[in-house]
């Protein structure tokens, strides 16, 4: 229920000087403050990139992609807006340039605009405010994150957007909030405002002033700078906040809480700020990650091991998990391509589990085979995620099975004789609720995997039954191909157990080994439903076959 009256009140969060300050970590942060007040929040992402959605994109320069439960391939941003707030993150939070014109372009084709000559303003603007406003009504703050920053030619739209809806809307519902960069030159010793009175200029010379500002900076800034800048940027100094660098990501609503960044935005609105809100459960997941008891290190065999967010939520769900046991996490990335050769003894030395997360393509799938081999014979704590389950299968039909040529299709199609090898194929055919999808390989890259929330079964005494606790789950998906259930009693007679399936018992979404101590293989998404205050059952329980695997190892030596 919304807590105001009225309409929401909308807060727009832009970014200047450099990219990748934060925003969305800022925007998810102010979002708990608000929603720790008892107000609802909701938090969106514009994003003024060409692409449609983030879908094609590669994880090593964008970071992952993230499913939302509805089945949205969006931006990381949304990962980061339900771990702080809780709230799943829905299709319509998340939107795109290219969306915006490829909805422009099919209406302009229809001839929707009537013989008017289609523009930027108002038609593009008036397709971007919708899209903003669009299902607010029961929200008491909406939170908009512009991707990119101030300046950037494609921004330029989505800023007279928000422009517009400040000026039609009134200050009193509409709150700009703009993140900068405050850099400390160490020849100077100094920290240096001007970037950030330049970023304001650009954003007030399209007509935004901001409301409050907020500094990224490594080292204190001190109050004789802060009124600088807000005497140059034509704020109350009140209004100049610092983001200094958090040592965990749990700690940013802290730091912003400290300096009454909510409370000067209850103000912005003529709100009444009552006592601060209960903040309790925020130190105590700081406390456990800073104090850990213990510690274990997870081996992650995989591909993109070059670009830090290429696997944001899986990072966090560990840490998540690591949080719930008081261990810190260590996340040893290995890149999947260096195993095909090496002594693997000396390769995982130190490691207490290992972990083969999502992925797309044939490069490094020896070397995954080979990562799994070791954890299956050497009983050592093994989770496969999605593309990590798919090679857990191909490994064990090989190795266990048999069936030397056992493949994906993924990697090329099978051919005449080779009829005992597609263990794992594309799926061309496949229900969710009433909807029917269906697929085949000449079909466009962008939006037509298999994806968002479906609903799996677990198999009663199976290890995940009993780790999670219930008989049936949902999880997120996205991938194109399926494990082959007609190879799943086979299988199962040598020991790999069909844990989890779909409604229909068509599609295996889990496999297991019950003659090892914990080797579970999804097809689904885990990491994106985990959540610092609700670690996800499955991470968690991996991490405590670590913990176990850690204890083991000692006692060896
Ligand atoms: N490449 C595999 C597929 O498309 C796995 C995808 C993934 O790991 N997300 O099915």
């Amino acid at each position: 229920m919304s807590k105001l009256a009225g309409k929401p009140r909308f807060i727009f969060i832009t970014g200047g000087v450099v990219s990748s300050l934060g925003k969305g970590l800022a925007a998810s942060s102010l979002a708990a403050l608000l929603q720790a007040r008892g107000f609802k929040v909701r938090l969106r992402k514009l994003d003024p990139y060409l692409n449609v959605d983030p879908g094609t994109m590669n994880p090593n320069q964008h970071g992952e992609v993230f499913v939302t439960e509805d089945g949205a391939e969006t931006d990381l941003d949304l990962g980061h807006y339900e771990r702080f707030t809780g709230v799943d993150a829905k299709r319509s939070d998340n939107i795109t340039a290219g969306r915006i014109y490829s909805t422009l372009l099919s209406k302009e084709r229809k001839g929707d605009y009537l013989g008017h000559t289609v523009q930027v303003i108002p038609h593009v603007t008036d397709l971007i405010k919708e899209f903003i406003l669009s299902e607010t009504a029961t929200e008491d703050f909406v939170l908009c994150e512009i991707g990119g920053t101030v300046g950037d030619i494609e921004g330029l739209p989505f800023f007279e957007a928000i422009r517009q809806i400040g000026y039609k809307m009134g200050r009193s519902k509409v709150l700009y909030m703009h993140l900068t960069l405050v850099p400390y030159i160490a020849a100077a010793k100094e920290l240096k405002t001007k970037p950030t009175q330049h970023s304001v200029k650009e954003l007030r010379s399209i007509g935004i002033q901001p409301d409050i500002l907020l500094c990224r900076a490594e080292r204190e800034i001190p109050l004789s700078e802060r009124r600088k800048v807000a005497l140059f940027c034509n704020l109350p100094e009140e209004s100049v906040f610092q983001a200094l660098d958090a040592r965990s990501i749990y700690q940013v609503p802290l730091h912003y809480s400290e300096q009454k960044l909510d409370v000067r935005v209850l103000e912005h609105f003529g709100m009444d700020t009552p006592e601060a809100p209960d903040l309790q459960k925020w130190h105590d997941i700081v406390n456990r990650f800073e104090q850990p008891a213990g510690e274990v290190t997870v081996a992650i065999v995989g591909k993109y091991t070059g670009m830090g967010d290429a696997y944001k939520s899986l990072n966090e769900a560990l840490d998540h998990a690591g949080i719930a046991h008081n261990v810190r996490v260590n996340q040893r990335w290995m890149d999947a391509k260096d195993f095909e050769t090496l002594d693997m003894h000396k390769k995982f030395k130190g490691v207490d589990a290992i972990l083969v997360p999502g992925g797309f393509g044939e490069r490094g799938v020896l070397g995954k085979i080979a990562a799994i081999n070791y954890a299956r014979e050497n009983k050592i704590p093994y989770f496969g995620i999605c593309f990590g389950m798919q090679i857990a299968v191909l490994e064990f039909a090989r190795n266990v099975l048999g069936i030397k040529e056992a493949n994906s299709t993924e990697f090329g199609e099978f051919k005449g004789k080779d009829k005992r090898g597609p263990v794992i194929g594309l799926m061309t055919e496949w229900k969710k609720g009433d909807v029917s999808y269906k697929r085949s390989s000449g079909d466009d890259l962008g939006g037509t995997m298999r994806l968002g929330s479906y609903p799996c079964q677990l198999v009663p005494g199976s290890l995940v039954a009993k780790i999670y606790g219930k008989k049936s789950i949902h999880e997120r998906h996205r991938h194109r191909y399926e494990m082959n259930i007609a190879y799943a009693r086979e299988l199962e007679k040598v020991g790999l157990q069909v844990s989890g399936v779909s409604p229909s018992g068509k599609l295996p979404e889990i496999v297991e080994l019950p003659a090892h101590p914990w080797f579970v293989g999804v097809q689904f998404h885990p990491e994106l439903k985990s959540r610092p205050f609700a670690p996800h059952p499955l991470f968690s329980s991996f991490i405590e076959a670590a913990i176990g695997q850690s204890k083991r190892k000692e006692e060896v030596l």
